[in-house]
């Protein structure tokens, strides 16, 4: 087999060079981190199941008419993506008091909010991606105002489209982080939905428990975090007719 070009290895991903110019491949890893990579571990399956799960809502996306970069899924841990020009944002869109927000102001987990909450963070490992405005945003050119305004727009289309999908199998959405892109068509830039949606960056409590069936499992050392993950995607129907899978997280990655 020939060896792939290695683009950039993230801390859940790599990504390749795809087969076509303009594309590209995400690897899913079973390699787990949080608080800014100063807890790393392994959750085994879990790139197979992000993959899938992330395929599933991604398709769900696009057929509500948001642009997304995913283009097909190539195997168990790959999926062929359009290359975009990443805006250095995390999106992050919120239903229910929880995490960072819960701690920033002093709140209780668990509070639904009286409208949903989009906030931004800039993408940088090194300052720990810091809380930034709408102003930060324009006048650092990470995003131009129409851009934002598009963004903006399309998290909470994915949040109203998202909620309902998660209400039908029980889950309560949470939070979630969404990255965008732009796509050149002829030359005029385009923003898509790019990165991955899946359980490493939502936050998805049982609706009637309100057991967390996420990365929290694994930030906060809760256990069973592999079945967390399996249970979500079993609910959308998506999970192999084997059951559970734990392959070798080297099987495709070269
Ligand atoms: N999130 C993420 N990547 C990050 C930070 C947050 O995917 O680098 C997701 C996280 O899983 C949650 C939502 O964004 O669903 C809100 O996260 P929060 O700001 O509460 O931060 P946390 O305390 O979870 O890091």
């Amino acid at each position: 087999m020939t060896r792939r070009k290695q683009i950039y290895e993230g801390k859940a991903k790599v990504l390749f060079e795809g087969p076509e110019p303009g594309t590209i491949v995400q690897y899913f890893k079973d390699d787990a981190t949080a608080f800014n990579n100063q807890k790393r571990g392994t959750i085994t399956g879990k790139g197979v199941l992000n993959n899938r799960i992330s395929e599933f809502l991604m398709m769900r996306i696009a057929e509500i008419g948001v642009p997304t970069h995913f283009v097909r899924r190539l195997n168990m841990r790959e999926q062929l993506v359009r290359a975009v020009e990443i805006i250095p944002l995390e999106v992050v869109v919120r239903n229910v008091v929880a995490g960072s927000l819960a701690k920033r102001l002093g709140m209780e987990e668990g509070a639904p909010l009286a409208r949903s909450i989009v906030e931004y963070y800039y993408k940088s490992d090194a300052l720990g991606d810091p809380m930034v405005s709408e102003e930060h945003v324009t006048a650092f050119s990470w995003a131009s105002t129409h851009e934002l305004d598009e963004i903006m727009q399309m998290a909470l289309r994915i949040n109203d489209f998202l909620s309902g999908l998660f209400v039908g199998i029980g889950i309560r959405l949470v939070d979630f982080k969404l990255e965008f892109g732009r796509l050149y068509d002829k030359g005029e830039p385009r923003i898509v939905l790019a990165d991955e949606i899946s359980p490493d960056n939502c936050r998805l409590w049982d609706s009637k428990t309100n057991e967390k069936l996420d990365k929290d499992r694994f930030r906060r050392d809760l256990g069973r975090v592999e079945e967390a993950y399996q249970e979500v995607a079993r609910r959308l129907g998506i999970l192999p007719e084997s059951g559970p899978v734990d392959i070798r997280a080297t099987d495709t990655l070269q």
